[in-house]
Protein backbone atom coordinates (compact mmCIF):
# COMPACT_ATOMS: atom_id res chain seq x y z
CA UNK A 1 0.00 0.00 0.00
CA UNK A 2 1.26 3.00 -0.57
CA UNK A 3 0.98 6.16 1.64
CA UNK A 4 -0.63 9.84 0.46
CA UNK A 5 2.74 11.49 0.32
CA UNK A 6 3.97 8.29 -2.25
CA UNK A 7 0.72 8.74 -3.79
CA UNK A 8 1.46 12.52 -4.73
CA UNK A 9 5.13 11.81 -5.60
CA UNK A 10 3.44 9.14 -8.16
CA UNK A 11 1.67 11.59 -9.71
CA UNK A 12 4.41 14.16 -9.72
CA UNK A 13 6.47 11.30 -11.38
CA UNK A 14 3.54 10.71 -14.07
CA UNK A 15 3.58 14.78 -14.70
CA UNK A 16 6.70 15.04 -15.24
CA UNK A 17 6.96 12.22 -17.89
CA UNK A 18 4.81 14.44 -20.15
CA UNK A 19 7.73 16.67 -20.68
CA UNK A 20 10.28 13.70 -22.11
CA UNK A 21 11.84 15.18 -24.71
CA UNK A 22 11.44 18.38 -24.44
CA UNK A 23 12.97 19.70 -21.34
CA UNK A 24 16.97 18.70 -22.09
CA UNK A 25 19.32 19.58 -20.69
CA UNK A 26 16.92 19.96 -17.97
CA UNK A 27 16.04 17.22 -16.28
CA UNK A 28 11.90 16.28 -15.82
CA UNK A 29 10.00 17.49 -12.78
CA UNK A 30 6.45 17.12 -11.75
CA UNK A 31 4.72 18.81 -8.94
CA UNK A 32 1.16 18.52 -7.23
CA UNK A 33 -0.04 20.92 -4.65
CA UNK A 34 -2.39 19.44 -1.92
CA UNK A 35 -5.38 21.17 0.45
CA UNK A 36 -6.96 19.34 2.98
CA UNK A 37 -6.20 16.03 1.22
CA UNK A 38 -7.28 16.95 -2.08
CA UNK A 39 -5.13 18.03 -5.00
CA UNK A 40 -5.64 21.67 -6.03
CA UNK A 41 -2.94 22.45 -8.27
CA UNK A 42 -0.80 20.44 -10.52
CA UNK A 43 2.17 21.47 -13.04
CA UNK A 44 5.35 19.91 -15.15
CA UNK A 45 8.51 21.61 -16.51
CA UNK A 46 7.32 21.22 -20.18
CA UNK A 47 9.69 22.42 -22.34
CA UNK A 48 13.28 23.82 -22.10
CA UNK A 49 13.72 27.27 -21.43
CA UNK A 50 10.03 27.73 -20.01
CA UNK A 51 8.93 27.66 -16.34
CA UNK A 52 9.73 25.03 -13.66
CA UNK A 53 7.02 22.56 -12.55
CA UNK A 54 6.47 24.73 -9.31
CA UNK A 55 5.32 27.14 -11.12
CA UNK A 56 2.99 25.87 -13.48
CA UNK A 57 1.77 24.27 -10.40
CA UNK A 58 1.44 27.44 -8.54
CA UNK A 59 -0.08 28.90 -11.44
CA UNK A 60 -2.84 26.60 -11.86
CA UNK A 61 -4.36 27.24 -8.59
CA UNK A 62 -6.86 29.64 -9.37
CA UNK A 63 -7.87 30.51 -5.06
CA UNK A 64 -4.33 31.40 -4.15
CA UNK A 65 -4.81 32.25 -0.62
CA UNK A 66 -5.29 28.49 -0.26
CA UNK A 67 -1.40 28.10 -0.97
CA UNK A 68 -0.78 29.18 3.12
CA UNK A 69 -2.23 25.70 4.06
CA UNK A 70 -1.07 23.44 1.60
CA UNK A 71 1.60 21.58 0.95
CA UNK A 72 3.61 21.25 -2.46
CA UNK A 73 4.84 17.92 -3.78
CA UNK A 74 7.97 18.21 -6.02
CA UNK A 75 9.83 15.05 -7.64
CA UNK A 76 12.92 16.88 -7.67
CA UNK A 77 14.74 19.59 -5.30
CA UNK A 78 13.37 23.26 -6.34
CA UNK A 79 15.93 25.09 -7.60
CA UNK A 80 17.84 27.43 -5.63
CA UNK A 81 19.32 29.84 -8.75
CA UNK A 82 18.86 32.20 -11.26
CA UNK A 83 18.82 30.34 -14.65
CA UNK A 84 16.62 30.90 -17.45
CA UNK A 85 13.74 31.82 -14.66
CA UNK A 86 13.78 32.95 -10.41
CA UNK A 87 14.44 29.65 -8.40
CA UNK A 88 11.26 27.64 -7.54
CA UNK A 89 12.50 27.96 -3.70
CA UNK A 90 12.14 31.78 -3.69
CA UNK A 91 8.94 31.52 -5.12
CA UNK A 92 7.32 28.76 -2.78
CA UNK A 93 8.47 31.21 0.45
CA UNK A 94 6.89 34.22 -1.29
CA UNK A 95 3.81 32.59 -1.71
CA UNK A 96 4.45 31.19 1.69
CA UNK A 97 3.44 27.52 1.01
CA UNK A 98 4.71 26.22 5.13
CA UNK A 99 5.18 22.51 3.48
CA UNK A 100 7.35 21.30 0.84
CA UNK A 101 7.71 17.32 0.31
CA UNK A 102 10.27 16.08 -2.66
CA UNK A 103 11.21 12.71 -3.91
CA UNK A 104 14.89 13.28 -4.57
CA UNK A 105 17.81 16.04 -4.03
CA UNK A 106 19.04 17.78 -7.22
CA UNK A 107 22.70 16.21 -7.34
CA UNK A 108 24.08 18.21 -9.45
CA UNK A 109 24.51 22.00 -11.14
CA UNK A 110 24.57 25.13 -9.10
CA UNK A 111 21.89 23.59 -6.61
CA UNK A 112 22.96 20.56 -5.04
CA UNK A 113 20.86 21.10 -1.80
CA UNK A 114 20.89 24.63 -1.71
CA UNK A 115 17.28 24.54 -2.52
CA UNK A 116 16.07 22.95 0.29
CA UNK A 117 18.16 24.82 2.42
CA UNK A 118 16.85 28.23 1.24
CA UNK A 119 13.67 26.92 2.04
CA UNK A 120 14.28 25.89 5.64
CA UNK A 121 16.24 28.95 6.66
CA UNK A 122 12.91 30.59 5.38
CA UNK A 123 10.95 28.18 7.76
CA UNK A 124 9.78 26.02 5.29
CA UNK A 125 8.91 22.40 6.89
CA UNK A 126 11.01 20.20 4.03
CA UNK A 127 10.51 16.59 3.73
CA UNK A 128 13.41 14.85 1.22
CA UNK A 129 13.27 11.22 0.13
CA UNK A 130 9.64 10.15 -0.38
CA UNK A 131 9.97 7.64 -3.56
CA UNK A 132 13.84 9.24 -3.64
CA UNK A 133 14.72 5.46 -6.28
CA UNK A 134 11.81 6.43 -8.76
CA UNK A 135 12.28 10.12 -8.81
CA UNK A 136 16.33 9.13 -9.68
CA UNK A 137 15.41 6.46 -12.03
CA UNK A 138 12.90 9.29 -13.90
CA UNK A 139 15.88 11.47 -14.41
CA UNK A 140 18.16 8.43 -14.88
CA UNK A 141 19.68 10.15 -18.81
CA UNK A 142 20.40 13.40 -16.72
CA UNK A 143 22.25 11.77 -13.59
CA UNK A 144 24.05 9.70 -16.39
CA UNK A 145 24.57 12.96 -18.51
CA UNK A 146 26.08 14.90 -15.70
CA UNK A 147 28.08 12.16 -13.87
CA UNK A 148 29.59 10.85 -17.32
CA UNK A 149 29.73 13.77 -19.46
CA UNK A 150 28.41 12.09 -22.76
CA UNK A 151 24.86 11.03 -23.79
CA UNK A 152 22.54 8.37 -22.28
CA UNK A 153 23.05 5.87 -25.51
CA UNK A 154 20.50 3.32 -26.08
CA UNK A 155 20.62 0.64 -28.88
CA UNK A 156 18.02 -0.25 -31.48
CA UNK A 157 17.90 -3.23 -33.78
CA UNK A 158 15.47 -6.07 -35.12
CA UNK A 159 16.81 -9.60 -35.87
CA UNK A 160 15.18 -12.10 -37.55
CA UNK A 161 14.48 -15.55 -35.55
CA UNK A 162 18.30 -16.67 -36.45
CA UNK A 163 20.26 -13.68 -35.51
CA UNK A 164 20.06 -11.64 -39.08
CA UNK A 165 19.25 -7.62 -38.96
CA UNK A 166 18.81 -8.18 -42.50
CA UNK A 167 19.80 -9.93 -46.34
CA UNK A 168 23.58 -9.19 -47.77
CA UNK A 169 22.26 -5.94 -50.34
CA UNK A 170 23.79 -4.04 -52.28
CA UNK A 171 20.67 -2.00 -53.41
CA UNK A 172 17.12 -2.01 -52.97
CA UNK A 173 14.59 -2.21 -49.67
CA UNK A 174 15.68 -4.04 -46.54
CA UNK A 175 13.90 -6.85 -45.00
CA UNK A 176 11.11 -5.67 -42.74
CA UNK A 177 11.52 -7.37 -39.45
CA UNK A 178 8.87 -4.72 -37.56
CA UNK A 179 5.61 -5.00 -37.32
CA UNK A 180 3.56 -1.66 -37.28
CA UNK A 181 3.74 -1.51 -33.40
CA UNK A 182 7.27 -2.02 -32.99
CA UNK A 183 7.63 0.59 -35.42
CA UNK A 184 5.35 3.19 -33.53
CA UNK A 185 7.34 2.11 -30.31
CA UNK A 186 10.70 2.84 -32.14
CA UNK A 187 9.04 6.27 -33.39
CA UNK A 188 8.26 6.96 -29.64
CA UNK A 189 11.81 6.09 -28.83
CA UNK A 190 12.83 8.64 -31.44
CA UNK A 191 10.66 11.01 -30.05
CA UNK A 192 12.25 10.71 -26.26
CA UNK A 193 15.62 10.67 -28.16
CA UNK A 194 17.75 13.97 -28.33
CA UNK A 195 19.63 12.80 -30.77
CA UNK A 196 19.99 9.84 -33.44
CA UNK A 197 22.49 8.34 -35.21
CA UNK A 198 22.86 6.11 -37.97
CA UNK A 199 26.33 5.10 -39.60
CA UNK A 200 26.80 5.31 -43.38
CA UNK A 201 25.81 2.23 -45.20
CA UNK A 202 22.55 2.63 -43.12
CA UNK A 203 22.29 6.28 -44.50
CA UNK A 204 22.85 5.18 -47.98
CA UNK A 205 20.74 1.62 -48.27
CA UNK A 206 18.00 2.13 -46.42
CA UNK A 207 17.78 6.15 -46.94
CA UNK A 208 15.97 6.65 -43.77
CA UNK A 209 14.45 10.09 -42.58
CA UNK A 210 15.06 9.42 -38.51
CA UNK A 211 12.13 11.40 -38.05
CA UNK A 212 8.73 11.18 -35.79
CA UNK A 213 5.70 10.19 -37.27
CA UNK A 214 4.26 7.05 -36.13
CA UNK A 215 4.15 8.87 -32.75
CA UNK A 216 3.58 12.55 -31.22
CA UNK A 217 6.80 14.93 -30.43
CA UNK A 218 9.52 16.89 -31.52
CA UNK A 219 12.10 15.48 -33.99
CA UNK A 220 15.53 14.29 -32.73
CA UNK A 221 18.91 16.14 -34.01
CA UNK A 222 20.07 13.34 -36.99
CA UNK A 223 23.21 12.12 -36.79
CA UNK A 224 25.46 10.33 -39.31
CA UNK A 225 28.97 9.13 -39.72
CA UNK A 226 30.11 9.38 -43.50
CA UNK A 227 34.27 9.67 -43.32
CA UNK A 228 34.72 10.06 -46.88
CA UNK A 229 31.35 12.29 -47.60
CA UNK A 230 30.53 10.04 -50.34
CA UNK A 231 26.46 10.19 -49.04
CA UNK A 232 24.66 12.01 -51.44
CA UNK A 233 22.40 14.84 -50.52
CA UNK A 234 19.49 13.67 -52.05
CA UNK A 235 19.40 11.48 -48.85
CA UNK A 236 16.00 12.11 -46.74
CA UNK A 237 18.42 12.32 -44.03
CA UNK A 238 19.20 15.45 -45.34
CA UNK A 239 16.00 16.77 -46.01
CA UNK A 240 13.02 18.61 -44.21
CA UNK A 241 15.13 21.03 -42.49
CA UNK A 242 15.65 19.05 -38.94
CA UNK A 243 19.20 19.90 -37.29
CA UNK A 244 21.48 17.46 -39.12
CA UNK A 245 25.61 16.24 -37.53
CA UNK A 246 27.59 14.51 -39.89
CA UNK A 247 31.10 13.29 -38.29
CA UNK A 248 33.11 13.06 -40.79
CA UNK A 249 36.92 13.61 -41.62
CA UNK A 250 37.01 15.89 -44.17
CA UNK A 251 36.38 19.40 -43.98
CA UNK A 252 33.49 20.65 -45.41
CA UNK A 253 30.58 23.53 -44.60
CA UNK A 254 27.65 23.40 -43.79
CA UNK A 255 24.18 24.76 -43.90
CA UNK A 256 21.42 26.08 -41.95
CA UNK A 257 20.67 22.33 -41.01
CA UNK A 258 23.17 20.56 -41.86
CA UNK A 259 26.64 20.83 -39.70
CA UNK A 260 30.15 19.13 -40.37
CA UNK A 261 31.99 17.83 -37.64
CA UNK A 262 35.76 16.70 -38.07
CA UNK A 263 36.80 14.15 -36.49
CA UNK A 264 40.07 12.10 -36.55
CA UNK A 265 39.36 8.97 -38.01
CA UNK A 266 43.06 7.43 -36.91
CA UNK A 267 42.11 6.64 -33.45
CA UNK A 268 38.17 5.64 -31.89
CA UNK A 269 35.61 8.12 -33.08
CA UNK A 270 33.07 7.19 -30.45
CA UNK A 271 34.88 8.87 -27.76
CA UNK A 272 35.42 12.38 -29.52
CA UNK A 273 31.74 11.97 -30.89
CA UNK A 274 30.48 11.02 -27.39
CA UNK A 275 32.68 14.36 -26.63
CA UNK A 276 30.96 16.70 -29.02
CA UNK A 277 27.37 15.61 -28.09
CA UNK A 278 27.88 16.55 -24.57
CA UNK A 279 29.15 20.22 -25.43
CA UNK A 280 26.00 20.15 -27.37
CA UNK A 281 23.51 19.18 -24.80
CA UNK A 282 22.31 16.37 -26.56
CA UNK A 283 21.72 14.52 -23.53
CA UNK A 284 20.34 10.91 -24.69
CA UNK A 285 20.97 9.08 -28.07
CA UNK A 286 19.54 6.56 -29.79
CA UNK A 287 21.72 4.11 -32.17
CA UNK A 288 19.40 2.60 -35.01
CA UNK A 289 22.38 1.05 -36.72
CA UNK A 290 23.47 -0.56 -39.51
CA UNK A 291 25.36 -3.40 -37.53
CA UNK A 292 28.77 -1.93 -37.61
CA UNK A 293 27.92 0.91 -35.19
CA UNK A 294 25.96 -1.23 -32.82
CA UNK A 295 28.74 -3.50 -32.97
CA UNK A 296 31.08 -0.39 -31.90
CA UNK A 297 29.12 1.26 -29.07
CA UNK A 298 28.77 -2.52 -27.68
CA UNK A 299 32.80 -3.39 -27.97
CA UNK A 300 33.52 -0.09 -26.06
CA UNK A 301 31.26 -1.06 -23.19
CA UNK A 302 29.37 2.43 -24.83
CA UNK A 303 25.14 2.07 -24.15
CA UNK A 304 23.29 2.38 -21.48
CA UNK A 305 20.11 0.12 -22.51
CA UNK A 306 19.18 -1.99 -25.50
CA UNK A 307 16.02 -2.89 -27.08
CA UNK A 308 16.34 -6.18 -29.01
CA UNK A 309 12.84 -6.77 -31.32
CA UNK A 310 12.87 -10.59 -32.03
CA UNK A 311 11.31 -11.45 -35.68
CA UNK A 312 9.97 -14.63 -36.01
CA UNK A 313 10.83 -14.48 -39.75
CA UNK A 314 13.88 -16.66 -40.38
CA UNK A 315 16.45 -15.36 -43.20
CA UNK A 316 18.69 -17.81 -43.20
CA UNK A 317 21.47 -15.94 -43.98
CA UNK A 318 22.93 -12.05 -44.00
CA UNK A 319 24.14 -9.37 -41.87
CA UNK A 320 24.46 -11.14 -38.37
CA UNK A 321 23.20 -9.07 -35.77
CA UNK A 322 24.69 -7.61 -33.14
CA UNK A 323 26.21 -10.25 -30.22
CA UNK A 324 25.16 -8.63 -26.73
CA UNK A 325 25.82 -10.15 -23.59
CA UNK A 326 22.44 -12.43 -22.58
CA UNK A 327 23.45 -11.37 -18.65
CA UNK A 328 22.38 -7.93 -19.28
CA UNK A 329 18.65 -8.49 -19.93
CA UNK A 330 16.25 -6.94 -17.55
CA UNK A 331 12.56 -7.51 -19.24
CA UNK A 332 11.05 -9.41 -22.07
CA UNK A 333 7.54 -7.80 -23.18
CA UNK A 334 5.56 -9.57 -25.72
CA UNK A 335 3.38 -7.63 -28.32
CA UNK A 336 1.17 -10.13 -30.74
CA UNK A 337 3.98 -12.75 -31.81
CA UNK A 338 7.15 -10.16 -31.29
CA UNK A 339 9.74 -10.11 -27.98
CA UNK A 340 11.77 -7.59 -27.46
CA UNK A 341 14.56 -7.75 -25.19
CA UNK A 342 15.36 -4.87 -23.07
CA UNK A 343 19.06 -5.13 -22.02
CA UNK A 344 20.57 -2.74 -19.15
CA UNK A 345 23.72 -2.01 -18.00
ZN1 LIG B 1 12.88 25.75 -10.51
Amino acid sequence: MMTEEEKYISRCIQLARNGEGHVAPNPMVGAVIVYKGRIIGEGYHARYGEAHAEVNAIRSIKDKSLLKDSTIYVSLEPCAHYGKTPPCAKLIIEKQIPRVVIGCQDPFSKVAGRGIQMLREAGVEVKVGVMEQACKDLIKKFILFNTKKRPYITLKWAESADGYLDINRTDGKPVILSTALTTMLVHKKRAEADGIIVGTRTALLDNPSLTVRNWYGKNPTRIVIDKDLSLPSSLHLFQDNIPTLCFTQKEASGNNDVEYIQLDFQSDILPQMMTILYKKDIQSILIEGGSILLESFIKDNLWDEAYVEKSAVCLQDGVKAPYIDRKSICENERHFGVTICHYCQ
